[in-house]
């Protein structure tokens, strides 16, 4: 597992952060955002560092958070009716934690289409 001192889901993955968990493997842990701007708002990120989901992502940590995705979701019981998930890169997108990280969003209708989270 790679990790980076001065990241913060870093941080929280190594649990000297504290978070409340909703998923764990191997691979993974999932948590709810501290400002959720959803019902559902839980956080999916691989326990190993990558910048962004444009970053040199390992197909294993690939393949493990979109499964924990899905994983999330009906555990959370938005599974049936529906759900979005989005990933910020970069300065466009205003991503401010630089730690790969799924955003999971649901619990109320959302606007047709807008994948903003503005
Ligand atoms: P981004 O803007 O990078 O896509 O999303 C970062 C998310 O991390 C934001 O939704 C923000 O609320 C969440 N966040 C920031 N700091 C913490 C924290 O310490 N704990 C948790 N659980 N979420 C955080
Ligand atoms: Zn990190």
């Amino acid at each position: 597992m790679t990790t980076k001192d001065d990241c913060l889901f870093c941080k929280i993955v190594a649990g000297e952060i504290p978070s409340t968990k909703v998923y764990e493997d191997d691979r993974v842990l999932a948590f709810k955002d501290v400002n959720p701007m959803m019902p559902v708002h839980i956080l999916v990120v691989p326990k190993s560092h990558y910048d962004n989901i444009a970053d040199d992502v390992s197909d294993a940590d690939m393949l493990a958070v979109m499964r924990a995705v899905g994983q999330v979701a009906r555990d959370a019981g938005i599974s049936q009716s529906g759900f979005r998930v989005v990933t910020n890169v970069g300065d466009d997108a205003c991503q401010s934690v630089h730690h790969l990280h799924l955003h999971v969003l649901g619990g109320q209708q959302m606007n047709d289409g807008n994948p903003s989270l503005a």
